[in-house]
């Protein structure tokens, strides 16, 4: 294992199994062999069991962070697939549920975001309308930064039904639906995102799920953004350990960078800001069971709070590399590209702190 994985482990030795420990450094190997080729990452980790009910939610979170430890973009392939698309399913929609998206042989992506509604889904303009002969709907409108679309092999498609949020379980090759390509980005180049056109796409009756409101999408994002705070700690391990064994070697004014108190003062304050983070996520992801939900406002907390300091962490670890650190021999910089993405989806810094204003004041959120 790398020195990075050897890093990340220190922290898990006390809460997990010798298990959890083998299968975390099995995901760590996965994705990094993923990271260099065209493998399926979702099909590599469904096959070590990553999506089933027997991995912990602690072990889940920390298989995230070994995953964006390698590349965020990966990270988000495995949280369309899994935090947001299975958990849809096995809430909502168990009738739906078959192995092949368990063992990662079958992926699903979500999609919620349309063009003139993103922090307000609940605004939808895709409409769901039970066609005439009953035992379908009809289902039409459109939608923007769908992840992995073409990728995968059925989507979960939120829109309204007579004025109601709803979802449903969508076959990528439904009549109707078509996918496709949206601008470049500069950020998440390995989860590519699309936009769906849906013009009288028919959905079986039974591929709806069995959830009505904003409720429905709502919860599963609280799912994924418990992961995405996860996640991001991950990223922040790589650049520390980076920027690490680089000051360590870099010769200035005589003596290594990393004998500087100055250097020691800054890599400390960003090990100290991982290891505060972690101990937040691994007390609030306590709360979460196959029945509860760790509360929102908590997640809002963790979702914002480690994008934060990520965003901190990257700044300080490219300024210690100098020049060298905007180049691709680090992967700072491909970080601190991704991360622009991940605080903006799963809801931004400003839609998590109108969370908390309307958990604390009880007055209207937005
Ligand atoms: C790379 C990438 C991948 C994505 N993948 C998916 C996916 O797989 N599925 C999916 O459904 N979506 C996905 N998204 C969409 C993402 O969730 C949205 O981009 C996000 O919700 C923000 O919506 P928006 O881009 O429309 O920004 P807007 O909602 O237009 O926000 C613009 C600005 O307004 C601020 N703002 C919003 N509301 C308020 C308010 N009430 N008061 C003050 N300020 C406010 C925001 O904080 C932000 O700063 C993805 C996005 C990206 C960039």
């Amino acid at each position: 294992m790398s020195k990075l994985f050897d890093l990340m482990s220190v922290f898990n030795t006390e809460e997990l199994s010798k298990d959890e420990t083998f299968f975390l450094d099995e995901v760590s190997k996965t994705t990094s062999e993923c990271f260099k080729g065209p493998q399926n990452l979702v099909q590599s980790l469904g096959e070590l069991g990553l999506f089933q009910d027997s991995v912990s939610p602690l072990c889940y979170g920390l298989a995230l962070q070994r995953v964006e430890s390698v590349d965020s973009g990966l990270r988000s392939l495995i949280s369309v697939h899994s935090s947001l698309g299975l958990y849809a399913l096995k809430r909502y929609g168990k009738h739906l549920l078959t192995d092949d998206y368990l063992n990662g042989s079958k992926s699903l992506a979500f999609a919620l975001t349309e063009k003139d509604h993103g922090s307000n889904p609940a605004k939808t303009k895709t409409i769901f309308k039970l066609s005439s002969d009953k035992k379908t709907y009809e289902v039409s409108g459109e939608k923007a930064w769908v992840t992995n679309a073409k990728n995968s092999d059925a989507l979960i498609i939120w829109g309204s039904l007579d004025g109601e949020t709803v979802g449903a379980l969508v076959p990528t090759d439904t009549k109707g639906l078509e996918i496709l390509d949206m601008p470049k980005t500069y950020s998440l180049e390995l989860s590519k995102a699309y936009s769906l056109k849906l013009t009288k796409c028919l959905i079986p009756k039974e591929n709806l799920l069995n959830i009505k409101g904003i409720k429905g999408p709502l919860s599963c994002l609280n799912n994924a953004r418990l992961g995405v705070a996860w996640g991001v700690m991950g990223l922040s391990w790589s650049a520390f350990l980076e920027t690490l064994e680089y000051t360590k070697k870099r010769i200035l004014f005589d003596e290594p960078l990393a004998a500087k108190q100055i250097t020691q003062y800054k890599l400390s304050e960003i090990y100290a800001k991982i290891i505060e983070t972690q101990f937040f996520l691994k007390e609030i992801t306590k709360l979460k069971t196959a029945e509860k939900s760790v509360p929102p406002h908590l997640v809002s907390i963790a979702k914002m709070r480690s994008c934060e300091k990520a965003f901190e962490i990257l700044k300080e670890c490219r300024d210690l590399l100098g020049g060298i650190g905007v180049t691709e021999d680090f992967s700072i910089a491909r970080h601190m590209r991704n991360l622009e993405s991940v605080r903006t989806y799963e809801g931004t810094d400003t839609i998590h702190r109108l969370i908390l204003g309307g958990y604390i004041t009880k007055e209207k959120k937005f």
